[in-house]
């Protein structure tokens, strides 16, 4: 980015509708806050204490059967469950309105070992993950009254997740999340302002200034967005148009295991600890009667990657002050960030046994 760009200025996010304060001249100031715990891959490959792994008993008093490749089951603790009631009475006021809430949860565990975390899994292991996230968006988005099937997970502690065992979640709802629904209204409205999709126009400003791209395969790329807010967030996008999951290839799924084995890495090279983060994946609402592609033209897939880390293994960002009640804000540029990432190795810090 030319010129000024160490000095504040705001940036636009047209996928969010929403502008960034980015604070560039502040890196150098000095830590006196909270720090964490470095976090190491778990050393053991069988934990008889791990809810998930293989033959354990789980908290709800279910058991696990000895699976060997990738297991799924519904959360034990939903935070949705398929039948809710709708809430009864009218309200008192049309300011304190309800509105029901149906859905599933589940888990779905990428790997039997319980050391492994996607950075330590080879493309041949995450392949199948792919496979299942894509079959389990077609069979949850399938089911009637589901409109939304969200792919995600949290990874480490410093992101609330309870358990180190490869896995992650799939939320589905009766309504469209707000996240998901800010950006069906953007894609769909930058389609109706100039016919093309935002995301393809997006990837292109991205791809012809090259500064933000991480890597870059056949099917995907990975880029810090020019609107980042956490430090080391990551955009990936398809590179070719499509809405969601069942829309892709064979040769696409083997391009989202690469880029996932690429990008994971890297996170954890880049300050030698097993990168906390949340991600997941952003596809076409399923609350349309046709096939997502037909329902959603203005939907673009692409993952998003939040980590918190800021400035090293233990010292991580908080959303806090001026960023509850004004907007969010960073210091470090998206184009140093970038920069940072793409000089980590691919080959992960801590090579398996
Ligand atoms: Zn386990
Ligand atoms: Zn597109
Ligand atoms: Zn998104």
């Amino acid at each position: 980015m030319e010129g000024n760009s160490q000095y504040p200025h705001r940036r636009w996010n047209p996928l969010r509708q929403a502008w960034v304060l980015v604070s560039p001249h502040r890196t150098q100031r000095p830590w006196q806050g909270e720090v964490g715990q470095k976090a190491a891959p778990s050393a053991v490959s069988y934990d008889p204490k791990c809810y998930l792994c293989p033959g354990n008993a789980r908290a709800g008093g279910a058991q696990n059967p000895t699976y060997e490749g990738i297991f799924s089951f519904v959360n034990d603790y939903s935070a949705l469950l398929p039948d809710s009631p709708a809430p009864s009475g009218a309200p008192s006021s049309p300011l304190l309105l309800a509105s029901p809430a149906r859905g599933l949860c589940k888990v779905l565990c990428y790997h039997p070992d319980h050391s492994l975390t996607l950075a330590r899994m080879t493309r041949a292991e995450i392949r199948p993950v792919v496979d299942a996230w894509t079959a389990q968006y077609l069979e949850i988005g399938g089911l009637d009254g589901i409109e939304y099937v969200q792919i995600f997970e949290n990874r480490g502690a410093m992101m609330g997740a309870s358990n180190p065992h490869p896995h992650g979640q799939i939320w589905s709802t009766s309504f469209v999340p707000d996240e998901p629904a800010a950006e069906t209204a953007a894609q769909r409205q930058h389609l109706a302002d100039t016919g093309r999709c935002l995301l393809c126009d997006y990837l292109e400003a991205e791809r012809s200034a090259g500064e933000r791209i991480v890597f870059e395969n056949d099917h995907f790329t990975a880029l810090v967005p020019w609107w980042a807010v956490w430090p080391f967030e990551v955009l990936l996008l398809s590179r070719r148009h499509l809405g969601a999951m069942p829309e892709f290839t064979g040769d696409e799924r083997n391009g989202l295991a690469d880029a996932l084995k690429r990008l994971t890495p890297r996170y954890d090279n880049l300050f030698e600890t097993s990168f906390p983060y949340t991600m997941g994946f952003h596809q076409s609402p399923t609350d349309g009667a046709k096939t997502p592609g037909e329902a959603h033209p203005e939907w673009h897939f692409h993952a998003h990657f939040y980590p918190p880390l800021l400035r090293s293994a233990t010292v991580r960002k908080f959303m806090v002050g001026f960023e509850m009640l004004g907007m969010p804000q960073r210091d470090i540029t998206p184009e140093d960030a970038a920069r940072r990432l793409r000089a980590c190795s691919e080959e992960h810090f801590w090579p398996r046994a």
